[in-house]
């Protein structure tokens, strides 16, 4: 059994309750380790400790900052196969994925933030004989952030590295489901040397642990990524207390497929972008529309091309698609491939639970699943399923495909495939989302602004945007 513990004031620590929670491996449906579940008092702990590191690392140089960071970046490379196996076996995605994807991303988020902030340059604005303006952008103080399950370290880090860059410190939760990486960062923060109590992770259940983060008085900035539903019991607590809040919540992205698109690009990439990491990214794009006069080839060959799909073993090279990542999980996603049968769908493709042998026979796989036939304004279509099932759907004009992307309550990405650069512009600038790639799909810029409108979201995460929400605004105004 691999037992975990919290990181709080440079140490790593038992919860106080001395309680563990069971962690599963959902390759094999069987547990595997124990993580603390901590409570108020190990929260509590953290932030005193946060609150104490405060006054020196925000007074540190942001070269300084940088210089422990970059520190964090080199140690997570020097240990992406340990990351990697880690992420795969506590998430159930390919190790591929974890080695070539999510790891990766960790150590950028951290140097790209390390870096940034060095450039990150305040503003002053003349008015002419008669004052200065300048604005001073400082640290907040404790810094909440809270991570879900589907992209464990890489999502963890995105909000710790712009966090700690700015100056903040900080006490942050991953999801109880996928633990594993961010206690191996804690351990390779205290040999980074970060002083105690600038970071601190306090492992447990969102509605304790996490709930008791959101609702400390002396944690002035909360960064969530998580449900809809979740973040909106965030903002219910947080908003009365005036916390500073970004929300990354769901989605239920459309992608779509014009007649005159690169067709072979637009398949490739859309088989990809609907069943990557077993479609538990946010970016997925769970709603397939297709132009009426490709609509059949381009069905006909997805359909074909999601066959030859192998669910396998995360550990094993040749898996396309690995676990979802729990068994309730699993049991969700196999509800709605119910729901859109019992709504009239048509499934072209999977639709089942996959049994593999000896010791994966308990593990929790599915196959990736595709439905035509549905209405658009459908359960199936309006509810973010968060796995690997995505409906296919045809058009006849823009103005209707638009009506039917925008139809739904979230906002956060869209993807468009056509080889005209007007239309392309057009369309962009209807769709309802807050992040659209038009000819490709989860091709990042870290300096871009990341993040959904409507319920998709509150606030952009990324680049600039990152490091002001991180940071309190000041303008003075001198007479001259
Ligand atoms: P949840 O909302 O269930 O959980 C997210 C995090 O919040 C977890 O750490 C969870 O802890 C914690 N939490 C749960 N309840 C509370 C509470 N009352 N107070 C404070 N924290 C709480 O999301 P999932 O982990 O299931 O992640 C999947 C969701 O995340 C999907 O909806 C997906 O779209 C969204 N997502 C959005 C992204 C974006 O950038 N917009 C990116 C990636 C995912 P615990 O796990 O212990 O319950």
């Amino acid at each position: 059994m691999e037992r975990i513990l919290n990181y709080i004031n440079g140490k790593l620590v038992e919860p106080k309750s001395g309680n563990y929670l069971d962690n599963y491996d959902p390759s094999r449906g069987v547990v595997y380790g124990e993580i603390p579940d901590s409570d108020r008092e190990d929260v509590k702990e953290a932030i005193t400790a946060a609150q104490t590191a405060f006054p020196e690392w925000s007074a540190k140089s942001n070269e300084e900052r940088s210089r422990i960071m970059m520190r964090i970046a080199d140690l997570i490379d020097e240990n992406l196969e340990k990351l990697a196996l880690a992420e795969s076996k506590d998430n159930g995605k390919p190790l591929k994925l974890a080695r070539r994807v999510d790891i990766p991303r960790a150590s950028s988020n951290f140097r790209f933030f390390a870096t940034g902030v060095i450039h990150f340059a305040s503003e002053s604005h003349l008015m002419e004989g008669e004052a200065i303006n300048y604005t001073t952008r400082t640290p907040v103080g404790v810094a909440g952030c809270i991570s879900p399950w589907n992209l464990p370290l890489y999502l963890f880090t995105w909000k710790i590295a712009p966090a700690l860059a700015a100056g903040n410190t900080v006490v942050a939760k991953p999801s109880e489901i996928t633990p594993m990486t961010a206690f191996l960062l804690s351990e390779l923060c205290i040999e980074a040397g970060l002083p105690s109590g600038v970071l601190n992770i306090v492992h447990g259940l969102g509605p304790k642990v996490g709930q008791a983060i959101v609702e400390d008085p002396d944690v002035p900035l909360i960064s969530f990524t998580g449900g809809t539903a979740t973040g909106k019991a965030i903002a219910a607590t947080a908003a009365p207390m005036f916390k500073k809040l970004s929300l990354e919540l769901g989605g239920k992205n459309p992608n779509i497929i014009f007649a005159d698109c690169d067709f072979d690009n637009a398949l490739r990439i859309s088989v990809q972008s609907s069943f990557a990491n077993q479609g538990q990214i946010c970016l997925c794009g769970s709603r397939i529309f297709i132009e009426r006069p490709i609509y059949e080839k381009f069905r006909d060959a997805f359909v074909e091309k999601v066959n030859r799909l192998k669910i396998g073993p995360p550990l094993d090279e040749s898996s396309n698609l690995g676990a979802v990542v729990s068994k309730q999980h699993m049991e969700k996603v196999l509800s709605y491939i119910d729901l859109a049968k019992k709504e009239g769908g048509k499934i072209l493709a999977g639709g089942n639970r996959v049994e593999l042998d000896g010791e994966f026979s308990e593990g929790y796989y599915l196959e990736p699943t595709v439905i035509e036939g549905l209405d658009y304004q459908c359960r199936t279509n309006q509810e973010e399923i968060f796995g690997p099932v995505v409906t296919l759907t045809p058009f006849d004009s823009e103005e209707e495909v638009l009506t039917m992307a925008n139809s739904t309550e979230y906002g956060l990405a869209a993807t468009i495939w056509t080889q005209d650069l007007t239309r392309a512009h057009r369309v962009s600038h209807k769709l309802k989302s807050g992040i659209i790639w038009v000819n490709c799909w989860l091709l990042r810029d870290l300096r871009t602004p990341f993040g959904g409108m409507k319920k998709s979201g509150v606030g952009r995460e990324g680049g600039w945007e990152a490091l002001k929400f991180f940071t309190e605004t000041r303008n003075v105004c001198i007479k001259l």
